[in-house]
């Protein structure tokens, strides 16, 4: 009998919310389609957190309506083929500027990078809106789960009352060992040191064995010195070959995210490479959980197809569960 390992792939599935969004073609549906695949290959099941107010935003302009109906059309796919669709909201949009020359977007004011710095009916509404959105296309989820833009999940008070009202039950956007002191951008999960799936009720950085609420945290992944040294080699190697990931857009000019440890990085399809498989392997013998957090926009060929080697020794050597239904912990009986 092969032992038992939980493997809960989650993507960001958004363009990139800097100076230039880029085109849906490239940063989405392209990479996407590259990881459907792969997924399908090895009957692996991955949830999509979906940035809602960019698809909102393609829906305004005329010219973008086409995107908007692939994308559409991608998700209700990966919806029938039994992949997660949920939230994901990144408020800055509403700040965004359309440029019109180039069918993209710019999301260079950041002063609304976190939701927490809004009116509270205003985090409501996009809420529900980004709920309407999806039950609109045919999403229809009795409980949901939510990945915060930018990990920005505290203070939850401001949440709490709204994940009840919409039946939000699974949160996403825990990242053990790391926090960022920009107001704008505000976390701290510094102190959060469980790296399996908890209940929690007020704090999502606080395990509470009775909680109303699960966490899932994201998992993180060391690398000694070597390694580290054999990954650059990669990766200049791969930029000379033109492997540049998939994305055609900038990065939003965020805070650097500060961790505990400066050896440890999160487990994502866009940092693994050929120098970091070996640990990955290790990683998933030694743990009995591996929550990877992935972005279509930053893949490349290469990583994709490490990725596939991946999913294909994990399928080999141990029994994969992939369903984050799965991973919910027995809650206590009182
Ligand atoms: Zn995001």
């Amino acid at each position: 009998l092969k032992p038992r390992k939980e493997i809960l792939l989650t993507f960001d599935y958004e363009p990139y919310l800097g100076a230039r969004s880029g085109s849906a073609e490239k940063c989405i549906l392209q990479p996407t389609e590259a990881l459907r695949a792969i997924l399908n290959k090895h009957q692996a099941k991955g949830i999509f957190f979906v940035d809602i107010f960019y698809l909102l935003n393609l829906k305004k302009h005329k010219e973008l309506n086409e995107d908007l109906a692939q994308i559409i059309k991608q998700l209700k796919t990966l919806y029938a083929e039994g992949h997660y669709i949920f939230p994901h909201i990144h408020p800055h949009w509403l700040d965004s500027v359309y440029l019109e020359n180039k069918r993209e977007f710019s999301l260079v004011d950041l002063s609304n990078y976190s939701l927490a710095g809004l009116p509270e009916f205003q985090i409501k509404n996009l809420f529900k809106e980004s709920i309407q959105f999806l039950k609109e296309i045919g999403i229809s989820n009795t409980t949901w789960a939510y990945r915060a833009g930018g990990w920005c999940i505290q203070p939850f008070n401001l949440f709490k009352d709204i994940f009840i009202e919409e039946e939000i039950k699974y949160e996403f956007s825990v990242l053990p060992g790391y926090k960022n002191d920009n107001t704008n951008q505000f976390f701290d999960f510094s102190q959060v040191t469980k790296n399996t799936p908890y209940y929690f009720s007020d704090y999502p950085e606080k395990p509470e064995e009775t909680g109303l609420f699960i966490e899932f945290p994201i998992s993180t992944i060391y690398f000694n010195s070597t390694i580290r040294l054999k990954d650059r080699l990669v990766r200049k190697y791969l930029w000379k070959t033109g492997d540049k990931g998939w994305g055609d857009g900038t990065s939003a000019q965020t805070s650097l995210l500060k961790s505990n440890s400066p050896n440890l990085e999160m487990v994502s399809i866009e940092l693994l490479n050929i120098a970091k498989l070996n640990t990955y392997k290790k990683h998933l013998k030694n743990s009995a959980y591996m929550h990877w957090i992935s972005h279509p926009k930053m893949f490349t060929k290469h990583g994709l197809k490490t990725f596939d080697s991946f999913l294909h020794f994990a399928t080999t050597h141990f029994n994969p569960i992939f369903d984050f239904r799965e991973m919910i912990p027995k809650p206590i009986s009182k």
